[in-house]
């Protein structure tokens, strides 16, 4: 794991739901600053949620890759069940 991936910060449980939203403008951010590109997405970050309030899928699911060192980090939430991390592979 390299020095930028020392920093990010991980989740390992979202406590309610605006955790959960606000790691994904995180990961957003973590993206467009050029040192991780997306592994996977279920749907782009802003678009987990619909105008009406109501969830892309049950389980949605983003990972990302450190271009400098392959790390992999996964964003999931089961917003079913509502629960969720973002965490290390
Ligand atoms: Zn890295």
């Amino acid at each position: 794991m390299c020095e930028i991936c020392k920093e990010v910060m991980t989740v390992d449980a979202f406590s309610n739901t605006k955790v959960y939203l606000d790691c994904l403008k995180y990961i957003q951010t973590l993206v467009d600053s050029g040192d991780y590109r997306f592994e996977s997405k279920d749907c782009d970050t802003d678009k987990v949620r619909d105008e009406n309030g109501c969830w892309a899928d049950d389980i949605i699911f983003h990972s990302i890759k450190c271009e400098k060192c392959g790390q992999i980090f996964i964003c999931s939430a089961n917003t079913y069940r509502g629960n969720g991390s973002f965490r290390t592979v």
